[in-house]
């Protein structure tokens, strides 16, 4: 699977996605991750990307023509095999993106990310160029970059072979919606923690924290159950 990040700021996405798991299954070849750097792809003389908005305001609209030359310059033209591509504008206003968006997402054979920055993006880009605008959260950012990496990540994470072998996404939150996983432990099994109440006030307290007994049980049906009921006490 292909992801193409057309951005103002390919710095910012290169180095998240050259770490840990993303970076791992980039080199292994399970994904390909390519970051555009939309100013390359402005005809203005002066690699202009946005201009004034129309009617007024503050602030400047990035402009349609250098995103409309990336995305057809990186959409993938494979022969006669046909390739499914997506193409998703990040959008404060786009419909919040769920684990079921991110497992949706993960059918196709190449994702395109829009990246907005300053007052957002000419609306023709949203009607006639993307396929779908999607938000990752009821807030304003300052650019489409960590939406872009958010949705890479969950997507690149279902793709076979990106975790590792032992890896098991049945038992995660959100696998079915609104249900979350349960609470994980591990060594110690018992940890003694200091709780200080405020710098220089002098209440100390010293707590024992335990792994619930069960873990500890080897009573798999009980940990199963255990599990479960923890799982149900924290989904939605
Ligand atoms: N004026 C725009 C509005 O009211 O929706 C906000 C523009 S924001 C400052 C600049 C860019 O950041 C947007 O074009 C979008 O690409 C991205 N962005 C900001 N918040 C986002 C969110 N919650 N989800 C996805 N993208 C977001």
């Amino acid at each position: 699977m292909q992801f193409d990040i057309i951005t103002l700021f390919p710095n910012i996405i290169d180095s998240y996605m050259q770490e840990s798991i993303i970076g791992r299954a980039q080199k292994a070849k399970k994904i390909k991750i390519k970051v555009h750097d939309l100013r390359t792809f402005s005809k203005d003389k002066h690699r202009r990307v946005d201009d004034t908005p129309y009617g007024g305001g503050a602030g400047m609209v990035m402009t349609v023509q250098p995103i409309d030359d990336a995305v057809k310059k990186v959409t993938r033209v494979k022969g006669v095999k046909k390739i499914k591509t997506r193409i998703i504008l990040t959008s404060a206003s786009g419909k919040t993106f769920t684990q079921e968006d991110a497992k949706r997402l993960s059918k196709y054979d190449q994702l395109i990310f829009i990246c907005g920055r300053y007052e957002g993006i000419d609306a023709r880009v949203e009607t006639e160029i993307a396929d779908e605008s999607l938000s990752i959260g009821n807030y304003v950012l300052t650019g489409g970059e960590l939406p872009a990496m958010a949705m890479t990540d969950s997507v690149a994470r279902l793709i076979p072979g990106v975790l590792g072998a032992k890896a098991s996404l049945d038992e995660e939150s959100h696998t079915t919606p609104g249900q979350l996983e349960y609470p994980q432990y591990t060594k110690p099994e018992v940890y003694g923690y200091k709780v200080v109440r405020g710098q220089g006030s002098g209440v100390r307290k010293k707590k024992i924290l335990k792994v619930p007994a069960v873990l500890l049980s080897g009573n798999h049906a009980e940990i199963q159950k255990w599990r479960q009921e923890e799982s149900k006490k924290r989904s939605r």
